[in-house]
């Protein structure tokens, strides 16, 4: 038994879903399970693309610390290869944030990549 509970060498997964959340889990899963199937209603592209089931998607989004901390567990030197590709870097870059209250800029000094 491992932490989870679960035996090795199981049969079979199923994850509905191919957002980040999905594809996360059937990573996770993946050492748990001999086969893990991904049930997703798009069609998904053969490169990154906007899809309609992750409308989201075109807006700005970066990696918080914890976020950054376990993709980089599950998935080893992410960062600098997502970089390498042409991920925004966020070192020193402001975010703005515009309500109907005020607004105020951070400044992050770390080297997180956004996309
Ligand atoms: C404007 C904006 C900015 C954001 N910025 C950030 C940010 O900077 N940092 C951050 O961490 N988060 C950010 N978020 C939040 C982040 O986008 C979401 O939390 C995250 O994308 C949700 O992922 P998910 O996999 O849970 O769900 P989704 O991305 O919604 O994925 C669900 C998947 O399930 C599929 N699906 C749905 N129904 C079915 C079905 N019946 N059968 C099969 N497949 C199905 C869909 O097609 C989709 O692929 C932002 C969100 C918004 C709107």
């Amino acid at each position: 038994m491992t932490q989870t509970g679960l035996t090795s060498h199981q049969c079979l997964s199923l994850v509905i879903g191919a957002g980040i959340a999905g594809l996360l889990a059937a990573r996770a899963l993946s050492e748990h399970y001999e086969q893990v199937q991904i049930v997703e209603r798009d069609i998904l592209p053969e490169h990154p693309e906007y899809r309609a089931g992750t409308p989201q998607s075109f807006h700005l989004h970066r990696l918080i610390s914890r976020g950054r901390t376990v993709l980089e567990v599950l998935f080893p030197n992410l960062i600098s290869e997502l970089l390498e590709r042409g991920a925004a870097s966020t070192a020193n870059k402001g975010m703005h944030f515009v309500n109907q209250f005020g607004q105020f800029t951070i400044y992050d000094p770390t080297e997180y990549a956004s996309t």
